[in-house]
């Protein structure tokens, strides 16, 4: 059967946009960034042949979790702002072989590119999201600034921080009553960060990397992103805030559970003082 072209699959079309946008909001400067995305068979099949292998990739850790499981992935050093012009030479869709420590690439990357060095970091953050969250399909990293500012000026305690956002803007608490849980600072690309965030992402669609930038998962690209923006946006009005001087009044812990029950969620246990 005659495959369709591939750069008009919407997962591709998303992926484009959605690294625009990123770039766009200076989130991802120079080669800062990655997103992988996981697809189902039934998607990437009107589009590519599963048999033809392009290249094998190998990696550094056994995601046999995954195996036989598409990504489409953006590449290692490559920029977000070139996606749209050039996809094919910025991001690729790969499978994971059954040893686990194999890629079979099945289009883009090409000139030898390889996927994202945070590879580690996105397949364990699957990983761990999948038990909990089977629908989920999004891994995605970025530098947002005011976040990745508050790494410095607010304390590393993941109860503080999550109520210092969920105080800043009212749809907060209902974007990510889970919170946002934050690792140490560990050197990127190593299995050591990645089973960091793993470990958070257990918990948390958030995850923190102090003065480097944020984790977000979800089931699509636009949940994900608005995750992400979301959070992003509280950190600005905080900025904004301790700019302006001493806070006045704030979203009390009584209007944030009043804020819980209108929507249905529950906040994160003991993050209110109720
Ligand atoms: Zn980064």
């Amino acid at each position: 059967m005659k495959k369709m072209d591939i750069l008009q699959a919407p997962f591709v079309k998303e992926m484009a946009a959605t690294t625009s946008n990123l770039y766009r909001l200076g989130w991802d400067e120079r080669n800062g960034g990655n997103i992988s995305y996981l697809l189902k068979e039934e998607e990437v099949l009107p589009f590519i042949n599963p048999e033809k292998v392009i290249r094998e990739i190998p990696m550094i850790f056994d995601a046999s979790a995954l195996a036989g499981k598409y990504f489409l992935v953006t590449g290692s050093g490559k920029y977000f702002k070139n996606v749209e012009k050039a996809p094919s030479e910025n991001i690729g869709l790969i499978r994971v072989k059954d040893n686990g420590r194999t890629l079979d690439l099945l289009w883009g990357l090409e000139n030898g590119a390889t996927p994202t060095s945070e590879l580690p970091s996105h397949f364990m953050s699957h990983i761990s999201r999948l038990q909990v969250d089977p629908e989920n399909r999004i891994v995605m990293h970025c530098h947002a600034s005011h976040l990745l500012a508050m790494t410095f000026t607010h304390e590393l305690d993941e109860r503080a921080f999550t109520r210092t956002l969920w105080q800043m803007c009212t749809e907060c608490l209902v974007v990510f009553p889970e919170g946002i849980s934050i690792i140490p600072w560990i050197v990127p690309g190593t299995n050591e960060i990645g089973e960091a965030t793993a470990a958070k992402m257990k918990e948390t669609r958030l995850v923190l990397w102090p003065h480097h930038g944020v984790y977000g998962s979800g089931k699509d690209l636009d949940e994900t992103f608005g995750l992400i923006e979301t959070a992003e946006k509280a950190a600005q009005v905080f900025t904004y805030v301790n700019a302006q001087g001493p806070i006045l009044q704030t979203i009390t812990d009584e209007n944030l559970q009043k804020l819980a029950d209108g929507f249905n969620v529950t906040p994160h246990e003991g993050y209110l003082d109720i």
